[in-house]
């Protein structure tokens, strides 16, 4: 429906800009569900600005009109972040359309990109200088820097590089009220005061929009050596892993833990994905080495390393990829979970993390719980092992009724995320708070740190528009 001449929407469109403020059914329809189909929103128009400015001018008057804004990126988050209420009274604010990397410095190691970027974009961006931004996850091809950057991203290169955060210089946001603050700068070392940038990163948007950042960027790895390793028990997958990163001189750049359930739910699911090992272990691990020198030999090293830990009973068969196409392949398997489980059914996911060296004993126990406590699931635990994180989901056994499930689900989460906390954990690693966790960080976080949170929102957002209801109670 076109928007009334006067009405807040009309004077919006009219101050930001020719094409700019969209009220189409098939615009909003567009960013009005979740990627895991949790929520279904409804938005009272979607923001495409092209500037910075026009970012800013909207922004101040939803500010001045205490107008509810929701940034918008590419919709892959996990926790519902990206998507309004149901009210219909929030604007949808995307920044596809600010998409330039606006310099790379192979000489800096840096580069500047706006937020619109897509990730992929951004990698190959780096690559064309020679360099490598190694922020890296399956959604790659989708999702942007803006909300890499808001939900702080983890993914595959995190036991090497860091989360986004480690991987930010400086920052451009366009803060609530519309002023913009700009620490653009790709400084290596700057202790002038406090860190604000770092508060915008992971904030998923409650704080003001992300519109551009400078971010690190490294050698390119020119020696990578990628194995599939079969390992009979998660304890042997940490042990491998500590052997590794002591024997190659921490050249482990990913270390992703796959349950066997995984590979046998890829196989049916997903056509043309290939188990490198068959599918009689138990559990598997693909890990990789990097090194920006091409003369390491990594190759020759991971297989002296895999043959001892054949000997050690730390593993009982391993493939080292050959080529790129059979690396390719092994990592096609492990990025292919998620698309995998998706079509076997309904899925409960937990995205947790505890101390590595606890991990063995947390599958333990989380596993054991589950196998006393759940009907008609099954447990897929996998990921980022050599960060400790996990994606602890139970899928829909097969035959099993999705609604028997769901209906466990809080059951479920309470025991999972009380686990993780005795372990001194976390119930979000990587994927953020968004709408869908709100009552866990209310439950978990320690009363002073919501109180400083609070605060700090308050002061950078102090009519509460930005993202209301998302990461903390409003
Ligand atoms: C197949 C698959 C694999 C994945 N693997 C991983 C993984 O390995 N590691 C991982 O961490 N995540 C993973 N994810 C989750 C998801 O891809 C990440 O959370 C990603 O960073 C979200 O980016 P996005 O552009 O889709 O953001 P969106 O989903 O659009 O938004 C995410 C949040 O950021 C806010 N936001 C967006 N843009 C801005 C901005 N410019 N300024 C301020 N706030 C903003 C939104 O309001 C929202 O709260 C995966 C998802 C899929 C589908």
């Amino acid at each position: 429906m076109m928007p009334g001449p006067g009405s807040p929407l009309a004077l919006l469109g009219a101050l930001a800009g020719a094409d700019v403020i969209r009220t189409g059914a098939a615009d909003l329809e567009a960013v009005q569900q979740d990627h895991r189909r949790l929520y279904r929103g409804k938005a009272l128009a979607l923001a495409l600005p092209r500037t910075v400015d026009e970012v800013s001018r909207i922004l101040a008057f939803c500010h001045a009109r205490r107008i509810a804004v929701v940034p918008h990126a590419g919709n892959t988050s996990y926790c519902g972040g990206a998507t309004p209420d149901e009210s219909g009274t929030q604007l949808v604010l995307s920044l596809r359309r600010m998409d330039k990397v606006r310099s790379v410095d192979p000489g800096d190691y840096s580069m500047v990109a706006e937020a619109g970027c897509i990730l992929a974009n951004l990698q190959q961006a780096a690559e064309a200088a020679g360099r490598f931004f190694p922020l890296s996850l399956g959604a790659e091809g989708s999702c942007q820097l803006g909300g890499n950057l808001s939900t702080n991203a983890g993914g595959l290169n995190v036991v090497r590089y860091g989360m986004a955060r480690d991987l930010v210089l400086g920052l451009e946001v366009v803060l609530a009220d519309g002023r913009v603050l700009s620490t653009l700068s790709t400084l290596r070392k700057d202790n002038t005061g406090y860190d604000l940038k770092s508060l915008f990163v992971g904030a998923e948007g409650t704080l003001g929009v992300i519109t551009a950042a400078s971010l690190r960027l490294f050698p390119r790895p020119r020696d990578v050596a990628t194995a599939f390793v079969a390992v009979p028990e998660p304890r042997t997958a940490v042990e491998l892993l500590a052997r590794l990163r002591e024997s190659s001189g921490d050249r482990v750049g990913s270390f992703e833990l796959v349950p066997r359930v995984a590979v046998e739910l890829v196989a049916r699911h997903v056509p043309g994905v290939a188990a490198p090992l068959g599918i009689g272990s138990p559990w598997y691990v693909l890990c990789e080495l990097t090194s920006p020198r091409a003369d390491e030999g990594l190759g020759a090293l991971l297989e002296r390393e895999l043959a001892a830990a054949l000997e050690a009973g730390l593993a009982t068969d391993a493939a080292v990829a050959q080529n790129e196409r059979e690396r390719q392949a092994f990592w096609r398997l492990r990025e292919s979970i998620p698309e995998a489980q998706t079509r076997e059914g309904a899925s409960l996911k937990h995205d947790v993390s505890v101390p590595v060296s606890r991990l063995p004993d947390f599958l333990r126990r989380a596993s054991a719980w589950v196998q006393g406590h759940v009907e008609g699931a099954v447990l897929v635990a996998y990921g980022h092992v050599g960060d400790g994180n996990l994606h602890f989901n139970l899928g829909q056994a097969r035959g099993a009724d999705a609604a028997l499930l769901k209906s466990q689900e809080p059951a479920i989460r309470r025991a999972i995320h009380d686990l993780v906390h005795e372990f001194g954990g976390s119930f979000s690693a990587e994927h953020g708070i968004g709408r869908l966790k709100v009552d866990e960080l209310a439950r978990y976080a320690p009363p002073l740190e919501l109180e400083l949170m609070r605060a700090v929102k308050r002061a950078f957002d102090p009519h509460g528009i930005m993202n209301p209801g998302k990461v903390l109670k409003t």
